[in-house]
């Protein structure tokens, strides 16, 4: 391995204290073999899912098998509900390039994304209609609308996608196995909101992979690294066994990997550690999402949160503070290991010693204190960086057989973007990967919401091509 990718050594000034610490956190490293473990695993429960065999892969076949060729015409609706984020789009359309667009957030708060289903939906029913007053749709003109729902969800159709279980900080029990497309159709129609027509569910990821092919054409994969964490890619088609409609003799379709879910049959026991697991302990959704709690926005806090209170409970770290002084889980943002990161990268260590002041409320910290966060920040977010490259250099890698090098990879989310060195070790790890394959990785910022209105727009040309 290049020294390059090496994170900083912890030099603390007592090497007995050192190695303590190194002891405690040092399967937080990966060694070759462990990667490539976590490869040949990721490969073989790629397989089982896409042949329909249990595999914690929930990968989905996503009903859309062509991604946008200029032949895009019209003004096309979007709802967009993830992670942190609701809003309504509207984006106009002009031989495949986008002319106008209009985007609206809304608030949508924690009673709602935890609690009864049927109001999660009127409410999402009630911002479409608000906005369609407020930006004066013509009542008789039809909008097609594509509905970003960023969820596991059993497809059998471009329209229909039943909800496998709820993610990251939503949990409405009654809306599991329920049609998420049915749902939002009921609650428009309670605003007779006839006009509007809801004609394609989607994920995140696919919509970044949507919005990243009108950026570059070469896109073939779709990657999410905000709050949760998913990929998609271009599949053959007859590699896809779930396939409930008739074919219309595809060639490819997109098929989303949910790869957040990996490991979730216990096949990447031998690389989790005791700190994986309290988060998962007290995470919403417990043993479930097993990878999404090794890298994603809502995890990557407590995780380095729980490493130090480890370390702290053996005495290695903060030790004026009390065990009940000791932050209480779920209050360290991930957001303080990207602005730690950046200490570490500019060799700055304010913001670190305003962060154990604000965050662990003390002022009696050592220098080694401060080196132990750096190194266990360092640690979690390298960590992070090789598992999201492990995936991407497995599907470059399955791609290449048929699309060559060259490939590009749209990529969005709060984690990627704000996180000062993982893009670069995503980058780097990927093409070690590949075997320097050229690919590119492209930023494809609120693909989530631009990409269901173009999925809107080509579930408008299927329709008419099926009509013929
Ligand atoms: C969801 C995925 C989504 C990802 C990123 C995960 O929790 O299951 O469907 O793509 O988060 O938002």
């Amino acid at each position: 391995m290049k020294s390059m990718y090496e994170i900083e050594k912890l030099q603390l000034s007592d090497p007995v204290k050192n190695g303590k610490v190194e002891d405690i956190v040092k399967r937080l490293a990966f060694t070759d073999a462990i990667v490539e473990r976590i490869k040949q695993v990721f490969i073989s429960e790629m397989e089982l899912a896409l042949n329909m065999e249990p595999s914690s892969l929930q990968m989905e076949n996503t009903y859309i098998p062509e991604l946008p060729d200029g032949t895009e015409n019209g003004t096309f609706l979007a709802m967009d509900l993830g992670g942190t984020n609701l809003r309504v789009l509207m984006m106009t359309m002009k031989r495949g390039e986008v002319s106008n667009e209009i985007v609206q957030h809304y608030p949508l708060p924690e009673e709602l994304r935890i609690g009864c289903g049927d109001k999660l939906f009127d409410h999402l029913a009630k911002c479409i209609d608000d906005f369609a007053k407020e930006k004066q749709l013509k009542d008789d003109c039809k909008y097609s609308l594509g509905f970003t729902f960023s969820f596991p969800m059993r497809q059998s159709g471009l329209d229909s996608g039943v909800l496998v279980t709820w993610t990251k900080s939503f949990n409405c029990p009654s809306v599991v196995g329920q049609d998420a497309v049915l749902l939002l159709r009921k609650s428009l129609a309670k605003y007779k909101r006839t006009n509007i027509e809801v004609v394609a569910i989607l994920n995140d990821t696919t919509g970044t992979l949507m919005h990243g092919a009108l950026l570059d054409k070469n896109t073939r994969i779709g990657i999410v690294l905000g709050t949760g964490s998913n990929g998609c890619y271009m599949e053959r088609a007859n590699r896809v066994k779930h396939w409930e409609k008739q074919r219309h003799g595809e060639k490819h379709v997109v098929v989303d990997v949910e790869w957040g879910a990996f490991g979730d049959n216990g096949v990447l026991d031998f690389m989790s550690t005791e700190f994986d697991r309290t988060v998962d302990e007290g995470s919403l959704l417990k043993n479930s999402f097993t990878f999404e709690k090794y890298i994603g926005g809502k995890y990557l806090g407590e995780l380095c949160r729980c490493i130090l209170q480890k370390l702290h409970e053996n005495d290695l770290f903060l030790e004026a503070l009390s065990k009940e002084q000791y932050p209480k889980p779920w209050t360290f943002d991930s957001d303080n290991v990207s602005v730690i990161e950046y200490g570490t990268l500019n060799d700055s260590w304010d913001s670190l010693e305003e962060i154990i002041r604000t965050k662990f409320a003390t002022a009696r910290y050592s220098n080694d204190d401060l080196k132990i966060v750096r190194y266990v920040c360092g640690l979690i977010s390298k960590r992070a960086a090789q598992l999201v490259a492990i995936n991407t250099s497995v599907l470059l890698n399955r791609m290449g057989e048929e699309e060559g090098d060259n490939i590009t990879v749209a990529i969005d989310g709060s984690v990627y973007k704000h996180h000062p060195r993982l893009r670069k070790w995503i980058i780097d790890y990927t093409a070690l990967w590949t075997n320097d394959k050229k690919c590119k990785f492209m930023l494809a910022e609120d693909g989530s919401g631009k990409g269901a209105a173009i999925v809107a727009a080509i579930a408008d040309k299927l329709r008419l091509r099926e009509c013929s």
